[in-house]
């Protein structure tokens, strides 16, 4: 038999062997030709393809520990002769291969040689050496995890703690995605618990950075808040362990609540500038009469822009402008008025004085015209006539001067009084301007501007359920203070009180004068025994921030009432209750401060 060398040729001479002898082609029976030609046996068909996969295997490099590994791997399977096993391990590889190219291992080398140079507090280059060690030992052959945990530890120096990697490898935190009810292999269990490990600390970072950066800048104007989130950046940057994880949740959920009522707290701001800005704008047209008063408006919303802005300060804005704008219209229509009736009294003279000359020459005329007649005169009846008539030219002329003047003094009246009404309207205006929902003497609100502050108080605390509290003081022996140092003294006592409160308490307390020297503060989202411990503070501050008069140190002490709203409750039954509290701390010994029950 020829032989045929290339399969073509074998396959070939199969089909026309099969043809020639009449057999049917079925599988079988072409597999038994073909074997025939190619002078092979069956067996050898199915037989372990030794020869290429050794020929493969010798064809490879084994240049790294990984590729010597699958060396030897493979070695293994076909000396077991598993071509399962030899397909896997090489499968395995080259995934193996695929994402390790995929890792920016370039950096993360560049960046731990950075930070193997730098001095870090907490760490030391033994210490750093301790650590590689350590991850190289305690990490499989997987490049990405090793990638990731090399990252963590790297990161960790950079952020001069403790390895986190160290931490985690032992700590609980692996045990976070092994559910023991859930894992139904260890090897498929293992997997995600590694996994979850790695990304932790990444997405501790990331919160921590968030929290740090974006949220703290964001919330900037609530330095409080934005301390709460540095804080809770470092706390989450700390967390270690589950019990750590737990707080740091809890903490979490805590702080984005309140996050939550800062968010509602800036649409109100957002709504009630943009409320305040449409007023100024509507009435624009309306303040031409004095450009002073324009500027009086922009210079409140430049004082509001220029500080932080909070709800009450464009409350009291918006109050402020509302009043100067409906007296600026009422002004503006007197003054119309006023100009109308001057006009008109002046056109009125003007034609009186026009008609007292044309009467005047008309008079000078006549007289001539008589005195003629009396050089012409030849006898006395003739002259008699002519005194008639100078008498009568005269007595005309008297009485136009006399009706003049009359006019002349009435119009006068008339101006003197539309100057006068003037002047009152301007003075009510310099008033609202300054002076709305305000006390005049020491600035705090008067009773006008604690109603709205009141009302909107409640209303938010009953929109929030959060607690609202009024506290009432009542300075003193204030009398015995007025009686020895005089009135002004007493006023500026006064003065010096409210200056004091309004430096003490917070931003979005509002502090009132309820009378006398008597007054009222508003603490929202404060618990009653916080709104006492805040005016006990006030109280402290006092000692400390003495009144002055002529030089000398003059302590003003209060006793106050504090209590809580309560659903039911209106503006007097609080202030009641408040009263009544304040009276209980005055007959206890007074600078004393008591919570109603
Ligand atoms: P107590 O400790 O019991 O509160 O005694 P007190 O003297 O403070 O209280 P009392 O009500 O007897 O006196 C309050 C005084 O406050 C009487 C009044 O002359 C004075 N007063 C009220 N308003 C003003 C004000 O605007 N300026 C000044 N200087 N004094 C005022
Ligand atoms: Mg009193
Ligand atoms: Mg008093």
């Amino acid at each position: 038999m020829p032989s045929f060398n290339t399969p073509n040729e074998i396959a070939r001479e199969t089909f026309r062997l099969l043809a020639t002898r009449r057999i049917a082609p079925s599988p079988e029976n072409y597999q038994t030709v073909y074997h025939e030609v190619a002078g092979t046996s069956a067996a050898d068909a199915d037989a372990f393809a030794e020869a290429p996969l050794k020929a493969i295997l010798q064809s490879m490099p084994r240049a790294t520990p990984g590729q010597m590994r699958l060396a030897r791997e493979l070695e293994q399977s076909i000396k077991d002769e598993n071509l399962e096993s030899y397909r896997n391990t090489l499968t395995r590889f080259i995934e193996e291969q695929s994402a390790v190219e995929s890792l920016p291992w370039g950096e993360l080398i560049s960046n731990l040689l950075r930070e193997w140079d730098t001095n870090h507090a907490g760490t030391t280059t033994g210490k750093k050496r301790e650590a590689l060690e350590h991850l190289f030992s305690s990490t499989g052959s997987n490049a990405e995890t090793l990638y990731n945990r090399l990252q963590s530890l790297v990161r960790s120096w950079s952020q001069g703690g403790v390895s986190e990697e160290t931490d985690l490898v032992e700590g609980d935190i692996p045990a976070l995605a092994t559910e023991p009810d859930t894992a139904p292999e260890k090897s498929t269990s293992a997997k995600p618990a590694s996994r979850a490990s790695e990304l932790l600390p990444q997405l501790r970072d990331l919160l921590a950075f968030a929290l740090e950066n974006a949220v703290a800048a964001q919330i900037a104007e609530d330095p409080e808040l934005a301390s709460q989130a540095k804080e809770l950046a470092a706390t989450a940057r700390k967390a270690n362990s589950m019990q750590a994880i737990d707080e740091l949740l809890t903490e979490l959920k805590r702080f984005a609540f309140r996050l939550e009522l800062l968010a509602d707290d800036r649409t109100e701001l957002r709504q009630g500038l943009l409320h305040l800005l449409q007023l100024v704008i509507e009435n624009i047209s309306e303040l031409v009469i004095d450009d002073k008063w324009l500027n009086g408006q922009i210079a409140v919303l430049r004082d509001i822009v220029s500080h932080p802005l909070s709800l009450r300060s464009i409350d009291d804005a918006e109050r402020r402008i509302k009043e100067v704008v409906y007296k600026q219209g009422q002004l503006k229509r007197s003054l119309v008025e006023a100009q109308e009736a001057l006009k008109t009294m002046l056109a009125g003279f003007v034609d009186h004085l026009a008609n007292f000359s044309d009467s005047t020459s008309d008079y000078h005329d006549k007289i001539e015209v008589c005195a003629q007649k009396i050089s012409a005169a030849k006898d006395i009846n003739e002259l008699a006539d002519v005194v008639q008539d100078v008498m009568k030219e005269t007595r005309i002329i008297q009485f136009n001067a006399q009706r003049s003047r009359d006019e002349l003094q009435t119009t006068r009246k008339r101006v003197e009084e539309t100057e006068q009404r003037i002047s009152e309207l301007q003075g009510e205006l310099d008033k609202a301007s300054t002076l709305v929902r305000h006390d005049q003497l020491t600035g705090a609100l008067n009773r006008r501007g604690l109603e709205e502050a009141f009302e909107k108080e409640t209303a938010r605390a009953n929109r929030r359920k959060t607690p609202l509290c009024v506290a009432l003081l009542d300075i003193d022996n204030f009398k015995k203070l007025n009686d020895s140092l005089g009135h002004d003294a007493g006023d500026a006592a006064l003065i010096h009180l409210a200056t004091v409160t309004r430096e003490t308490m917070r931003p979005q307390d509002t502090v009132a004068r309820f009378g006398g020297e008597e007054f009222i503060i508003l603490l929202p989202d404060t618990p009653i025994e916080d709104a006492k411990k805040a005016v006990v503070r006030l109280q402290r501050e006092l000692t400390k921030k003495f009144f002055l008069h002529n030089n000398e140190k003059q302590l003003i002490t209060f006793s106050a009432g504090v209590t809580q709203i309560r659903p039911d409750d209106t503006q007097p039954s609080v202030i009641k209750r408040a009263d009544e509290s304040m009276y209980a701390a005055k007959k206890s010994g007074k600078n004393r401060v008591v919570s109603a029950p």
